[in-house]
């Protein structure tokens, strides 16, 4: 891999025809250090974030041991990348086969489910030869909460209704040898509230089942820094999680859990993109929908610009893009702010493109091919310099505990 200063230096030395990714190893390793350090529990990369190997290897080494997967192809990825992690298989969907190979093959001993069939389903699939069933799971029941502080929902698809969650809390208790609750605010949460409301809903299940919990997983969630997206820092959101968990009706011994994807690895990846026409104020660029910005073209999520030319107009403008295929899908709206003198020829870079997007390239239409090498500048924005003070200084209500 090749090391560059920045995505200058890149298009000085390359002058890309294709789409470059900058890998930022350092920003994920801040990311994942951060995490271990100060959130209150432990806290596992969602791997469906970005699950280049690279990124594991580097998370692995500041510190985040366990991961949250999604897939069989997902489990056998980080098991082939990091033999010692432990794998916790968090889709509420899941085929036997799936669960047979996780938990015979690869070791996974926790699973999460939202309903009695998918129960029923993790006890067939990881019975013993002697038809005895398994001691050693892990359970976790995801509950449905709400999306409504969070960009992107998570609502709709998973989780049970709380009214429906006893029974089904009862059940598994049964047959686990840990019981969680999990749950997921939705992605790009903007305020610690999202937690202490779904956290509140934990409590009811809690109380109405009147089962022992053992784990209690936030779920993912945590915000990012985008343009127009300043969230609260997340030692705000670690606090309130704290503060909330520690107040409910469980035992001393019980476990608090996170899932952070998109947090861990948006500073991960920027791109370099090469301007090929301009129309107006539409740049035709050579990535788009099907490459790295399918969530600027599919739900408008607006990403961090930067010129990369040594003299443009101080003015700035809202520019909005197409990607390099043929379909007019290929269009993310923006708006992206650019200098009013932006062209044909120019090179862009794209920042904070580690979660949902570097991951999500496609080889549609003969595009997503291009280059990745690595950058030692900062990502466009990090939530991670360590310029806040620990909001214990100046929270008695957190100090006290
Ligand atoms: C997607 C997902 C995550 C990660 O969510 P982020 O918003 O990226 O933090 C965590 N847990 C589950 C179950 C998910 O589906």
């Amino acid at each position: 891999m090749h090391h560059f200063p920045d995505a200058s230096a890149v298009v000085r030395a390359l002058s890309p025809d294709e789409p470059v990714i900058l890998n930022r190893p350092h920003a994920a390793a801040r990311a994942a250090r951060f995490f271990v350090e100060k959130f209150p529990g432990k806290s596992l990369y969602a791997v469906k974030a970005n699950p280049s190997p690279a990124l594991l290897r580097v998370l692995w080494d500041a510190g985040i041991t366990h991961f949250d997967v999604a897939s069989i192809a997902e489990v056998r990825l980080v098991r082939a990348t990091l033999p010692a992690a432990v794998l916790c298989f968090m889709h509420p969907v899941k085929t036997a086969s799936a669960i047979t190979e996780a938990y015979k093959v690869h070791g996974v001993r926790t699973f999460s489910l939202d309903t009695h069939e998918e129960l029923e389903k993790i006890v067939a699939a990881t019975r013993n030869e002697d038809g005895t069933g398994a001691e050693d799971l892990s359970l976790c029941v995801r509950l449905r909460v709400s999306s409504d502080h969070s960009k992107l929902s998570l609502a709709a698809k998973f989780g049970v209704d709380l009214v429906d969650a006893a029974p089904l809390l009862q059940a598994t208790r049964q047959v686990a040898d840990a019981l969680g609750i999990c749950f997921h605010v939705g992605s790009q949460a903007m305020t610690p509230f999202a937690y202490v409301q779904a956290l509140e809903r934990v409590r009811a299940a809690i109380v109405d089942a009147a089962v022992t919990v053992d784990i209690i997983d936030v779920g993912g969630g945590f915000p990012s820094i985008y343009p127009g997206m300043e969230p609260p820092p997340l030692e705000d959101f670690f606090a309130a999680i704290h503060r909330a968990s520690e107040s409910l009706p469980i035992s001393y011994s019980s476990e608090l859990w996170c899932e952070p994807g998109r947090a861990l690895c948006a500073e991960y990846n920027s791109m370099v993109v090469k301007v090929e026409k301009r129309r107006g104020d539409e740049l035709y660029i050579n990535d788009g929908a099907y490459g790295a910005l399918f969530d600027a073209a599919h739900v408008g999520w607006v990403f961090p610009v930067k010129l990369l030319r040594d003299e443009a107009d101080t003015d700035e403008a809202e520019f909005s893009f197409f990607g390099p295929t043929c379909d007019d899908m290929d269009y993310m709206e923006g708006p992206f702010m650019l200098p009013a003198d932006t062209r044909a020829g120019d090179f862009i870079e794209i920042g904070m493109l580690g979660a949902y997007g570097a991951a999500m390239r496609t080889a549609f239409n003969g595009f997503g091919q291009g280059v990745t090498v690595e950058a030692a500048d900062e990502p466009m924005a990090s939530q991670y310099y360590g310029d806040r003070r620990d909001p214990r200084v100046t929270d008695n209500v957190v100090s006290l505990r």
